[in-house]
């Protein structure tokens, strides 16, 4: 990939003044660098994006559901390029770049299928007023700016490009700084598959390009991925032009686990939620509600399950997690482990950054964490995990729900009925019942309270693409 940006149809060299270093985090050292597009350039995609909305919103549901399958398609084609460079530029061991790559094909899959359904949306609504038709349209939202974080970069990016495209929709894509290689396959796959230009652009570069792009004018929509605290930019920009904003925004959800439930399969769902792509996810259930009678036996093999696990490069077969992303995610992290100690938490695993060259650090495990503890309130992003413990179901609740963020939950249990009951009553988008990061197509993302506005992924995810019209008629 020698140039950067995929601006109508074309290829082109960044011509901001900000230099992107793409680092190996298994290394700590950068292996490629990119200038940052300019402000002119995110001008020159958002009116490339105007260009072509007219042709594109006027396509036939049958032919972007064609294009779209052929994004699956040529996604599986670049198989092993994507996952080496998701292992290289994310630190992602081999197994979870390959669910990352095959969760973005089937949503492309997915968005294909429902493409194909939307003429059936189009339809007669029944008046119970006599002398009028009524029929609903539903019609693409426009052009539409894509800022995305780079934790999952393909799987983010899929899961707002497909339901945009087949909704009608033009889009400008702004992958991270961080890792802003990978997106750049949509721009292959979109010249491979002949998908007219303009229909999709990529602008890399930093926080001033993310910013060029959300202020733009000519946008229609926004949807933003990322952190809380540039989310509300985001949103304030939405707001000064008065136009949507969807948000996907952080998280500090909890796995409850219940004196019934099997020790060893919560030991693997707890690992799992804390210990995925090294903690970097926003769905991490990074706090541990345990109830008393089981804590006891829980905890040591909690302890010794992560001791256990093997941290390494990606690139070793061994490695169970990788390291953290970027050194700036390595350094947060370390202010966390200092701040444990600043108030005298108790460390049961971990507590450290390793010294390996690149930016690991241990899985962590702090128990009996004072409810005002920063690190059971704040999002984290990392492998740390913050236990505490619970008598009673009312109190499990509460405790999970008093927090400003509302993305997802874990329940753990036996008793089924149980489970359904948390699970209704947690203040949050989605709740897995002894399962751990199950994310499907068909069900939908996103969270409650500060965890964001707006749902991804189901219908829903298409219908954030879709603006509603009604043409009523009057028979007289
Ligand atoms: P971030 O907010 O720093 O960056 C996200 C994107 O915004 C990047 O592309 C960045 O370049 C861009 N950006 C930065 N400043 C900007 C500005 N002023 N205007 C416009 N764009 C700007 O987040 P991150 O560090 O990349 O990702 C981690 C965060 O993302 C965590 O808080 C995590 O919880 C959240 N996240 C949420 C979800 C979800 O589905 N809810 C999924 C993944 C990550």
């Amino acid at each position: 990939m020698t140039t950067s940006h995929y601006i109508a149809g074309r290829w082109v060299d960044g011509q901001g003044s900000e230099c992107i270093s793409v680092n190996d985090p298994a290394l700590g050292q950068p292996f490629a660098e990119l200038m940052a597009a300019s402000a002119e350039q995110v001008d020159q995609a958002v009116a490339a994006a105007r260009a072509a909305l007219p042709a594109w919103k006027c396509t036939s549901a049958g032919e972007r559901a064609a294009y779209l399958r052929g994004f699956a398609e040529q996604l599986g084609q670049r198989r092993e390029a994507l996952v080496t460079l998701q292992m290289r530029n994310n630190g992602k061991p081999r197994h979870e770049a390959e669910v990352d790559l095959d969760d973005a094909i089937a949503t492309f899959g997915y968005y294909a299928e429902l493409a194909e359904q939307l003429p059936g949306q189009n339809r007669d609504v029944p008046l119970a007023a006599p002398g009028f038709t009524a029929r609903t349209r539903l019609e693409p939202v426009g052009v539409v700016g894509l800022i995305v974080p780079w934790n999952f970069p393909l799987v983010t990016s899929a899961w707002k490009l497909a339901p945009a495209l087949a909704a009608g929709c033009t889009v400008v894509l702004k992958p991270s700084e961080v890792t802003p290689l990978c997106e750049l396959a949509y721009g292959q796959i979109a010249d491979t598959l002949g998908l007219p230009a303009g229909v999709l652009n990529i602008v890399n570069g930093k926080a001033e390009t993310g910013a060029a792009l959300s202020n733009h004018n000519g946008l229609d929509k926004l949807s933003f991925t990322g952190s809380n605290n540039v989310g509300s930019q985001v949103m304030r920009s939405a707001a000064a032009q008065c136009r949507p904003v969807t948000l996907e925004l952080g998280g500090k959800s909890a796995i409850l686990v219940f004196d019934d439930c099997d020790v060893d399969a919560a030991v693997q769902w707890i690992v799992a939620g804390i210990c995925w792509n090294a903690g970097q996810m926003c769905s991490a259930t990074s706090r541990l509600l345990v109830q008393d009678g089981i804590a006891d036996a829980l905890l040591p093999r909690l302890q010794a399950a992560l001791e256990n696990l093997r941290v390494g490069s990606p690139l070793s077969e061994e490695a169970d997690m990788g390291p953290l992303t970027s050194q700036a995610q390595w350094l947060r992290v370390a202010g966390y482990f200092a701040t444990a100690r600043e108030e005298g938490l108790q460390c049961l695993v971990g507590g450290k950054v390793l010294d390996r060259g690149g930016w690991f650090v241990s899985p962590t495990l702090y128990a009996d964490v004072p409810e005002g503890s920063r690190l059971w309130n704040e999002e984290i992003f990392g492998p740390v995990l913050c236990a505490r413990r619970f008598a009673s179901e009312q109190q499990a609740i509460a405790e999970a729900n008093d927090s400003r963020f509302g993305l997802v939950a874990t329940v753990c249990t036996t008793d089924l009925a149980r489970a359904e009951r948390v699970a209704d009553a947690l203040e949050v988008g989605h709740v897995w019942i002894n399962s751990v990061q199950a994310v499907f197509v068909e069900t939908s993302w996103g969270g409650t309270k500060g965890s964001g506005i707006g749902r991804e992924l189901g219908p829903w995810g298409l219908s954030g693409y879709q603006s509603v019209k009604h043409v009523t008629r009057c028979l007289g």
